[in-house]
């Protein structure tokens, strides 16, 4: 699959001035609760109604979705609104009746990408469809696997593809429910700048505080389109009550999101600068989230060496580390007198961390 142009061609059919923007609750509930929000959702930036029908869950014995009479639900929603219609598949029989009920779009979540007999299986069962399908990345970091789920779905004859990043999981505890890697997402993007890029916050951040934030970094990092779970009563939702936001809250989140213009020369430069300028941002977040994990572990060692009385400064131990990390420092090309620099410091600050361990 080489850079295919006509991949963000369906994008264009949409004619739109801003992001594409998705939007709709986690799970379609009760015809009620579908209706209700895709009227509110109708005069607004929203193209595409989203309600999951039939949910993963990662533990048996939460809502799993209500499963094909939502389709009906959601025939109704397009029909009394004229919004297009998406919805989750995991498996044939689900990509027979969404086509069964005219969804529109069918995305492959999470948990469906990280299995090639699943992805493949799907692709069988949509073979030449004109849908616009979306593939999620999947729950782990692994760019060729979110890709290959494009290839299959492509393979299959289907034309209309975009991707959603939703973020990664870890088993760390971070601020996101699943954290967002972007780096992942801009090798994808300059592999293939023609595959729309949509960005799922609600499922990155996992709370309604940071969508706004994240989609705003989404968007300064050239995506395409947002997917944002909106629900009428969101802290009474049946699934992922605390990410999901009202209509009104998501339109003051889109009237609020600076849109960043690409066609002039200066144009693509600020667009690259805020690429390069995003991977320095994570890489700097990176260096400190393991600085910071470095000195909890140097206070370990501090409360160790303090119960077997044992003193804190290991010159042996020390000399190795030095020789080690210079020779691994020039293969990535860092010069001897700066891994000096840096290790004397970052050494200097693990003894302290020890020290305080030690006369506590
Ligand atoms: C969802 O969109 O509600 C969902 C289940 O997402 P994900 O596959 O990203 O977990
Ligand atoms: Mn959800």
């Amino acid at each position: 699959m080489e850079n295919k142009k006509e991949f963000k061609t369906w994008l264009e059919d949409f004619n739109l001035s801003h992001p594409l923007v998705i939007a709709g609750p986690c799970s379609a509930e009760t015809e009620e609760q579908v209706l209700a929000i895709a009227h509110q959702l109708k005069d607004s930036d929203v193209s595409i109604y989203r309600a999951g029908i039939w949910k993963p869950r990662t533990r048996p014995g939460g809502f799993e979705g209500v499963g094909a009479i939502g389709l009906k639900w959601l025939q109704k929603a397009k029909a009394e609104t004229g919004l297009l219609m998406g919805t989750e598949v995991a498996t044939a029989a689900h990509v027979k009746l969404a086509l069964e009920h005219d969804i529109d779009v069918l995305w492959i979540g999470a948990r469906t990408t990280v299995n090639p007999f699943a992805v493949q299986e799907i692709a069988d069962a949509l073979q030449n469809t004109d849908k616009i399908v979306l593939v999620k990345n999947p729950v782990n970091p692994d760019l060729a696997l979110w890709l290959g789920g494009v290839e299959r779905l492509y393979n299959a004859g289907i034309k209309k593809l975009g991707v959603i990043h939703r973020g990664f999981s870890t088993y760390e505890k971070t601020k996101y429910r699943n954290i967002p890697e972007w780096q992942i997402a801009i090798e994808l993007q300059s592999r293939f700048p023609d595959l729309p890029l949509i960005c799922d916050p609600s499922h990155i951040t996992g709370k309604r505080t940071m969508i706004q934030e994240i989609s705003q970094q989404a968007l300064d990092l050239n995506y395409d389109g947002l997917m944002i779970e909106t629900h009428i009563d969101p802290d009474n939702a049946w699934s992922d009550a605390a990410q999901q936001v009202t209509p009104d809250t998501l339109k003051q989140i889109l009237d609020d999101i600076r849109i960043r213009q690409l066609t002039t020369e200066e144009g693509s430069f600020n667009t690259e600068m805020i690429k390069l300028r995003a991977s320095i941002d994570i890489d700097d977040s990176k260096l400190l989230e393991t600085l910071g994990h470095r000195m909890k572990i140097a206070e370990q060692i501090g409360a160790l060496k303090k119960a077997n009385n044992v003193a804190v400064l290991q010159n042996k131990r020390w000399n190795e580390i030095l020789e080690k990390m210079i020779a691994e420092g020039s293969q990535k090309g860092l010069n001897e007198e700066f891994i000096l620099r840096i290790f004397k410091a970052i050494h200097e600050e693990s003894i302290a961390h020890q020290v305080k361990v030690v006369n506590s």
